[in-house]
């Protein structure tokens, strides 16, 4: 059985940037349905007893597993996307990423607005990410549950862009929502643990 990863802070812990119910809602409900779903799914086959990101590759591409897919994915980019974040967090990067950042996007500045603008620039459901792919550092995009994993590409960090991570708090401002994610809620030691 696939279980809930535990969330890194309390349910209350990231507001007023984003509210009690907003974190309620999304982990307790939406992260949970989709871990629900996915036992359901995967229940007496030989997948239950994989492991979530071989599941994620091994379906990437197969049409008559989409539900596996879409239900495993989301699971694991919702269990690194609360990783991504912490209560007084945002703000420029630290570490080897700040490094990185500024060796590809020439500033932190550049960096922030090309993320939001992936972030903002996904259309409907989606996600955007910090990724390395082929060991360079890269923005990307991605619609509804997919994920860089299926892509051979690392992530580093990711913003849920999918209007349930911002409706109760910003309503459709999916900007005002992206620019509090990057000025006051990254997590900069997780996205340096990825690397
Ligand atoms: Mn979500």
């Amino acid at each position: 059985m696939f279980q809930l990863a535990p969330l890194p802070f309390s349910v209350n812990a990231l507001d007023p940037q984003l509210g009690t119910q907003t974190i309620e809602i999304h982990y307790g409900k939406h992260h949970q349905t989709y871990v629900d779903n996915l036992n359901k799914l995967v229940a007496g086959t030989s997948l239950a007893a994989t492991r979530l990101e071989e599941i994620i590759v091994a379906t990437a591409n197969d049409v008559k597993a989409a539900g596996i897919f879409n239900n495993a994915a989301q699971v694991w980019n919702h269990s690194f996307y609360w990783e991504c974040m912490q209560p007084q967090g945002g703000g420029k990067a630290t570490g080897k990423v700040a490094e990185l950042i500024s060796a590809k996007w020439g500033s932190f500045e550049k960096f922030a607005e090309e993320f939001k603008s992936a972030g903002l620039s996904q259309f409907g459901s989606g996600w955007a990410w910090l990724v390395l792919d082929k060991g360079e550092p890269a923005i990307t995009k991605t619609a509804n549950a997919d994920t860089p994993l299926a892509h051979g590409q690392k992530p580093l960090l990711t913003v849920d862009v999918w209007e349930h991570a911002y409706y109760l708090n910003y309503q459709n401002r999916r900007a005002e929502y992206l620019d509090v994610f990057i000025g006051k809620l990254i997590n900069w030691d997780f996205v340096n643990s990825n690397l």
